[in-house]
């Protein structure tokens, strides 16, 4: 059975019982409420039931499944389908054992090698021979090695793999004379190919440069780890710890880069192609734990980081897929794993003194938190040798540096080693709930209809950021955070004076979220209701309402519904308002439109749209959701017929109308600045006469844009990231263009 379901029995049967009543009396701490429940004869039962259920539909590692995988991949190879046979390659690891791995690895290499791939082939290649791959067949490896050097022109490299193949061969007796005599007839022919490259190895240094994590602005704070120097971390009662500037700080610069504590990635779906130890995207060369089968690394080292760090621990439940199951359980788990074996006691005791809000969450939810917390105990007891081997005193109470906010158990006997771990389980838990950290990844796709690429976040897994987590909650932030693999990097979004306030956006923004709305999360997951300036102003409190509002005829301002009577936000006139037949004409008019364009009659679609753009303009508010997506609409006809000027012109008001919804920092009027740029760049190649003034202006314009573009890439995710790459290629076109033009 699901966990959630069987959790969802559980807590049904426990809400009407004397457990709940307890804990919704007292519960001053973690260490209180797991109290209730760890040693409870009922909870326990129905933990065992659910994990010896989990433990017989657990997926071990197989050698039939490996080699039927291993065999499909073959096939695919013969065909030669490369790139299809490395995904079974990689099934068949994951379920391989033994010399099994290996081999499929090293197929793995083959399949890479001639899709000229052959810097992961090179991976693979290493791998597997640290791996084990049998010694008769090893001189293989070296000469894939040898030919992947000489395809990279690398001549020392390619020299060092070829005298490897003369000395396994020499060296090893299982080998055949007749079969040696062909390997040195293949080995003389690649020594003949590398002495002809002159030793020109691919050069990417440029590239690094360009991609390197950066550093905090200013210097690194020394009381305030991963933090900038120009921060402070200050505690008044109402605000708690909260982050202050203590010096100007410019819009742009780096205020935190900050490693999680621990992360665990989603894992929906098999596609999330991210390391487990450290969220770099491992590719086509992923590789497997050598116990379960879910679980992929980039690289072994990362491998027998995680396995020593807390995999260990982990892997019998990613085995029942306990991760999948569990949700934020996950990583409360994995902090609770780390937290043993970290010895960096200063971040252990930042994770500790966290916010959990124990007095103000739900006691239901907190009945469903410690339910988890008392099976995850259980799981460790039975299925790992955690509680065996970790001395809970030294790996946890002696961390401790203020011992206040340490558990207050008997760790000499079994039931207060239960007790303690359970405590510490529910109270990662709840940190999570409103500490955890959403690491998001950009992709870029390009959508149906469009040829142009948009950029998006896309949530990859869920992180916990100490340093980061002292920011306040604003729904109008002035930073801006963003993921390079595991690390946050936060820059500030605004300028903010010396004592200034440096806020966060825990998820619900003002320009995205209308207010009440927000509210009511801020108050649902983090338990405060926020008073920040946007919250509060009455100028921004119907902020997201205006790009739904009527025109206001006194001053062409927003009118809105306020409950239940129209009135404008910017000169308060209550107009009677009736505009529904115009609207309706409108819709229609739009609709028939898209029609048109189906039927691939741009005039009438251009004649229709412009009727209803004239509607939409005398009575909308001029920034309306509907007006912008008219203007789009029409910007889009004409690019399809070629009329790039036209086009130009209709897109720049939806520049305007982004921009003013969206903010001039953003990354939806980052992706209209793209899409305008595609337009321009073919007009600017294409157009003949560019003597004109319409020409120059054109360049020009595609210059701002262009620059406007890079400049929120750059602030929002950094030079690193595809989008702003993709920009970078733009820029360059335009150069050209500008060349020729000898400006
Ligand atoms: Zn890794
Ligand atoms: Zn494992
Ligand atoms: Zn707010
Ligand atoms: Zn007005």
């Amino acid at each position: 059975m699901q966990w959630q379901t069987f959790l969802d029995a559980v807590n049904c049967k426990l809400r009407n019982g004397r457990i709940f009543q307890e804990i919704k009396r007292n519960r001053r701490s973690e260490c209180e409420v797991m109290s209730y429940l760890i040693g409870d004869p009922d909870v326990r039962k129905l933990m065992l039931l659910w994990l010896q259920e989990q433990l017989q539909s657990r997926e071990s590692k197989s050698s039939s499944k490996a080699k039927q995988l291993k065999d499909l991949g073959n096939k695919e190879f013969q065909r030669k389908n490369y790139a299809s046979s490395i995904p079974l390659y990689t099934k068949s690891a994951q379920y391989a054992v033994a010399d099994e791995l290996s081999i499929a690895i090293a197929n793995r290499s083959a399949a890479l090698y001639y899709m000229d791939n052959f810097k992961d082939c090179l991976k693979d290649i290493d791998l597997a021979i640290n791996i084990g791959y049998p010694k008769k067949l090893l001189y293989k490896l070296y000469i894939r090695n040898a030919q992947c050097y000489i395809k990279l022109k690398n001549r020392v490299m390619a020299e060092v793999a070829i005298e490897k193949v003369e000395e396994i061969v020499n060296a090893c007796n299982e080998i055949s004379a007749e079969k040696k005599d062909d390997i040195f007839k293949e080995v003389s022919l690649l020594k003949s190919l590398a002495s002809n490259l002159e030793n020109i190895a691919e050069n990417d240094s440029s590239r690094t440069q360009l991609c390197q994590r950066p550093d905090v602005a200013f210097e690194s704070n020394a009381n305030f780890p991963f933090a900038s120097a120009a921060l402070d971390c200050k505690y008044t009662p109402q605000k708690g710890r909260h982050v202050i500037a203590n010096r100007d700080i410019q819009k742009g610069q780096v205020l935190f880069v900050e490693k999680p504590f621990a992360f665990v990635v989603l894992d929906q779906n098999d596609s999330s192609s991210f390391c487990r130890h450290c969220c770099h995207p491992y590719g086509a060369v992923p590789i497997p734990c050598k116990t379960c089968v879910g679980t992929l690394y980039c690289s072994s080292e990362c491998l027998d980081n995680a396995w020593s760090g807390y995999h260990k621990w982990e892997c019998p439940g990613a085995q029942m897929r306990m991760g999948q199951q569990i949700g934020i359980a996950h990583l409360s788990l994995k902090v609770l794993l780390v937290g043993s074996t970290t010895e960096d006691k200063e971040r252990f005791n930042e994770v500790q003194k966290l916010v959990t809000n124990i007095d103000k969450v739900s006691p239901d939810d907190l009945l469903v938190y410690g339910i988890t917390a008392v099976m995850l105990t259980m799981y460790l007891s039975m299925y790992t040798d955690f509680f065996t081997t970790v001395d809970l005193k030294k790996s946890f109470a002696d961390k401790f540096i203020d011992s206040s906010i340490d558990f207050n158990c008997d760790v000499t006997t079994e039931s207060g080693k239960q007790l303690y771990v359970s405590s510490f389980l529910l109270r990662h838990t709840l940190q999570l709930i409103c500490n955890g950290h959403a690491i998001t990844k950009l992709s870029l796709d390009a959508q149906e209809n469009d040829k142009v690429a948009t950029v998006h976040q896309e949530r990859i897994a869920t992180g916990i950021y100490p340093a980061v987590s002292m920011m306040n909650h604003s729904c109008d932030p002035n930073i801006i955070n963003s993921f390079d693999d595991q690390y946050l990097i936060v820059k500030a979004t605004k300028d903010i004076p010396a004592g200034g306030e440096v806020f966060n956006c825990y998820g619900p923004h003002f320009r995205r979220t209308p207010r009440d709305e927000r509210q009511e999360i801020l108050r649902n997951q983090y338990c405060f209701t926020c008073t920040c300036e946007a919250c509060t102003n009455p100028e921004l409190q119907y902020f997201l309402e205006r790009f739904s509002s009527l025109k206001c005829l006194e001053c062409s301002g927003a009118v809105f519904k306020i409950s239940g009577s129209l009135s404008c936000f910017d000169c308060g006139a209550t107009p009677a308002l009736n505009h529904n037949s115009e609207l309706r004409e409108a819709q229609n008019l739009f609709d028939a439109a898209h029609v048109c364009i189906e039927m691939e009659n741009d005039d009438e679609a251009l004649n229709k749209l412009k009727q209803c753009l004239n509607i939409r303009r005398s009575i909308l508010y001029k920034h309306h959701q509907d007006i912008i997506n008219t203007l789009d609409l029409i910007g889009k006809v004409y690019a399809i017929s070629g009329r790039w000027l036209d086009s130009i012109s209709y897109l720049e008001h939806v520049i305007t109308g982004i921009g003013e919804r969206f903010g001039t920092d953003s990354i939806e009027l980052a992706n209209e600045l793209n899409k305008i740029t595609d337009i321009c760049l073919p007009y600017l190649q294409e157009e003949t006469n560019t003597r004109t003034k319409q020409y120059k202006n054109a360049l020009k314009k595609t210059r701002r844009f262009l620059d406007h573009a890079k400049q929120i890439m750059d602030l929002n995710y950094g030079p690193w990231n595809s989008g702003f790459q993709e920009i970078e290629k733009k820029a360059q076109q335009l150069s050209a263009i500008l060349r020729n033009f000898n400006i």
